[in-house]
């Protein structure tokens, strides 16, 4: 047996089997490659699921871990430190929050997210104002309350009872909402590209449309960007990729001099905020950040200096314009070159995505697609049952676009029957 197959074989006997495992063992990653223990090069559009965004290795990830690993990694969540203030302070400069708490992941800024609108809610509007509005094909993570407003509860009954309160709308369905909403809803929650749930960005005039019911009645709105954020749709948050005049909500045309931002009053950070340090954030306006008081809400490892001073880092490149530049001009690259390739194939089925967070449906099995890129020497991810999701690091450049485009086509020439 191989030394690849033997590790792959052991770890799997010794791991809980939370995920099938891949028959590729990873060794290490330099830009947009990854390469395993038996040397192959793979292109890596998965970047850990929308996680490296600064690729593999990036010097300023490394100076800043090496510098910070050798100082203070570890202190009390009540201390504070330079590294956290420099951190929650870029956060607070660059978007349309004042307040910020920092967790350790995706899902635990989720957490954060919905208990802090819960507890706004119950100070606000008294203790009935529990309940909150999510969509259906959401993905917001695994802990029970973010498991509770995530749309895969519906199949998995083996953890009920879920938290209560919890109803489900259509996505971009601003009707589905209305009627969801009562004096008892204290948030609603979307993801500005649903991303697990099949690749499908909201409509700008849905998410102002959500923006306008939570100004009537007094509603938080959380927007999970847990995986849009930090520059991955082509603006550096990603509440500010979806511009919409107030008067499209109705129905009416778009009108360029009226574009407004939507701005969230709480948000959910994650993923590319750390480019692969584990590292989270939920961020809030004053009215409800401020609900949050000492010894309601906390973590130990939450703003730890070492994961703030990595954070700084990778938001200090991520923050430069050529960078975002970059994100647009290559979203587009890829987006136009898929294109070509679904006229010239026939087997793109489907193309839609933000940025650098493009979705793509082929005539084949999605799983069966990813073995063959894998094969052919590139990684990639799947979103929702049957789409090939595009998530490469942010600093990718013409070439490995191009070479992408190269490999999804032969595949989809060889087939992935
Ligand atoms: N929210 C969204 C939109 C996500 O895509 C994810 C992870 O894929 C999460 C929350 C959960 O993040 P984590 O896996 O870091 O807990």
């Amino acid at each position: 047996m191989s030394d690849t197959q033997q590790i792959i074989d052991d770890s799997f006997a010794r791991l809980i089997k939370t995920y099938a495992p891949q028959p590729v063992v990873l060794d290490h990653g330099k830009g947009c490659y990854a390469y395993d223990t038996d040397g192959k090069k793979y292109l890596d559009f998965a970047a850990g699921i929308a996680v490296a965004s600064l690729g593999h290795a990036h010097p300023a990830m490394l100076e800043a871990m090496q510098k910070q690993a050798a100082r203070l990694m570890a202190c009390q969540a009540s201390y504070s430190t330079r590294e956290k203030l420099e951190c929650a302070k870029l956060m607070t400069d660059t978007s349309c929050f004042d307040l910020v708490y920092f967790s350790n992941s995706g899902t635990e800024s989720v957490e954060a997210a919905f208990k802090l609108a819960r507890k706004w809610a119950y100070d606000e509007k008294g203790e009935h104002c529990n309940e909150v509005i999510a969509m259906r094909q959401s993905f917001h993570g695994r802990t029970m309350g973010a498991a509770s407003i995530t749309e895969k509860r519906h199949t998995q009954h083996f953890y009920a009872p879920y938290i209560e309160g919890i109803h489900f709308a259509e996505f971009n369905n601003l009707d589905s909402v209305k009627e969801l909403v009562s004096e008892k809803t204290a948030a609603i929650i979307i993801e500005p590209v649903q991303g697990e749930g099949g690749l499908t960005p909201a409509e700008p005039a849905f998410l102002m449309g959500l923006r306008q019911i939570c100004d009537e009645h007094n509603i938080a709105l959380i927007f999970d960007e847990v995986q849009t954020g930090f520059g991955r749709l082509g603006k550096l948050y990603a509440y500010e990729a979806f511009e919409c005049c107030p008067d499209c909500v109705k129905g009416g045309d778009v009108n360029e001099a009226n574009l407004q931002v939507i701005e969230p009053d709480i948000v959910a950070w994650a993923k590319g905020m750390g480019g692969g340090f584990p590292v989270g954030a939920m961020a809030a306006k004053t009215k409800f950040g401020v609900a949050m008081q000492p010894g309601t809400h906390g973590t130990t490892y939450g703003g730890n200096p070492l994961a703030c001073a990595v954070a700084s880092a990778v938001m200090k490149e991520i923050m430069q314009p050529a960078f975002i530049d970059n994100v647009n001009k290559m979203g587009a690259r890829l987006v136009s070159g898929l294109e070509k390739i679904q006229r010239e194939s026939n087997k793109i089925t489907d193309i839609r995505g933000k940025g650098l967070m493009i979705g793509v449906d082929t005539i084949y099995d999605v799983g069966k697609f990813l073995s063959a890129l894998q094969k052919n020497g590139m990684m990639a991810t799947q979103a929702g049952k049957s789409t090939l999701r595009l998530v490469p690091p942010l600093i990718v450049g013409e070439q490995e676009i191009d070479e992408a485009l190269e490999i999804i086509g032969k595949t989809l020439q060889e087939g992935a029957e």
